[in-house]
């Protein structure tokens, strides 16, 4: 796929507006601050999908009528989100510049393909979120579906997975999948949803920062003129002056630099951790044979594979270890699951014997086909 930019822009783009239109005056307040602020894109959702119903769920098509006072008013081009093909004509018949896909239109091929197909004909650039869930098939999916419909102008939102585990994120952020994202697609820009993945203030800055530092092409944020009373996800949204504040001092680095002196550093360290890298492979393979012998025992003695009591308390103690070394838990969650699910499939086919069993790798992107 050959995208065309949606933004053209060398320093970092700025998204920023309220998690929802809630009145006119709101969101006119929100969009003056903002334009003073020169940010590059104004969002404010019209039609909301709440998780669970009897919530607000957006003012509907009226909101239209804001946005469009905001661009004669302030000049910003405008988003919001479309999860119908009816949203569809509604922005295009209101003149709003840019439509995004929510987390929860990208996890269903249909409603995308409906979206796809309201948009075949017309250029509006489209921003696509990643589905709730981490599935990175699904996300390229849903941007194959609006380039086959005849669009360019496409650009993906990171707003980080759903999870049950205990996080500090509302939305786990999963770096290596927008990363992965931007390798295969060197053409298409990334932009970081910070509000949706932090849902909190307190850690917007340093995710931010992050996304800086991974080369995102910008941000969008969730900005509130009194985010305590905001009708949605009033926990992460900021003042516009805090957003200036936050905004302002983000530290912009360089992809990369000549200076022989870091590409020294840089060559040492990087030729360590690849000595590292082949030693981690060696040490997970020679766990597995030992899975494997265990596998042949258990099948002698006709014992289960899976041993919830054994696998709670290594767990738990490789848990503490990674605590002690600065290991984050999402991190140390995902291994040990990696791990277990690797193991059990080595003993399941020494148990199911020459039944050829086709277990997938471990970092396979599971699809649905
Ligand atoms: C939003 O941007 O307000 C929103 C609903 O986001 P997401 O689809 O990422 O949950
Ligand atoms: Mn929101």
């Amino acid at each position: 796929m050959q995208f065309q930019p949606v933004f053209h822009k060398q320093s970092p783009v700025l998204i920023a507006g309220p998690c929802s239109a809630e009145t006119e005056e709101q969101v006119l307040a929100a969009a003056h601050h903002l334009a003073a602020q020169h940010i590059d894109l104004f969002r404010a959702g019209i039609w909301k999908p709440r998780t669970r119903p009897g919530v607000f769920e957006g003012v509907g098509a009226p909101g239209l009528k804001w946005l469009r006072r905001v661009k004669e008013e302030t000049g910003l081009r405008v988003t919001t989100e479309v999860a119908n093909a009816q949203h569809v004509y509604e922005c295009l018949k209101y003149g709003v510049d840019v439509l995004w896909v929510g987390a929860r239109t990208t996890v269903n091929p249909f409603s995308v393909q409906e979206i796809a197909d309201a948009l075949e004909g017309t250029d509006i650039p489209v921003l696509v979120k990643n589905p709730v869930n981490p599935d990175y098939k699904l996300w390229v999916g849903a941007i194959e579906r609006l380039y086959k419909a005849g669009l360019r102008r496409i650009a993906a939102v990171h707003r980080g997975f759903s999870t049950y585990d205990d996080s500090k994120y509302r939305n786990v952020p999963r770096w290596q999948m927008p990363i992965d994202l931007m390798q295969e697609f060197p053409g298409l820009e990334v932009i970081c949803d910070i509000s949706h993945i932090c849902g909190r203030r307190d850690i917007l800055a340093e995710t931010a920062q992050k996304a800086y530092d991974l080369n995102f092409d910008g941000l969008m944020v969730e900005v509130h003129p009194t985010p305590d009373d905001a009708w949605s996800d009033a926990a992460q949204q900021i003042t516009p002056t805090q957003f200036g504040e936050m905004t302002g001092s983000l530290i912009r680095r360089a992809i990369t630099t000549d200076d022989p002196d870091y590409l020294f550093k840089i060559e040492n360290f990087r030729q360590q951790i690849d000595e590292l890298d082949e030693e981690i492979i060696h040490l997970i393979a020679r766990r597995m044979h030992l899975v494997r012998e265990i596998g042949y025992v258990k099948k002698d003695k006709n014992v289960a594979i899976l041993q919830p009591e054994r696998w709670r308390a290594l767990a738990e103690a490789c848990r503490r270890r990674a605590d002690k070394n600065e290991l984050s838990r999402e991190f140390t969650n995902l291994f040990l699951e990696a791990i277990h699910q690797e193991g059990i499939e080595q003993q399941e086919r020494i148990m199911n014997d020459g039944i050829q069993e086709t277990a997938a790798p471990l970092n396979v992107r599971w699809s649905d086909g």
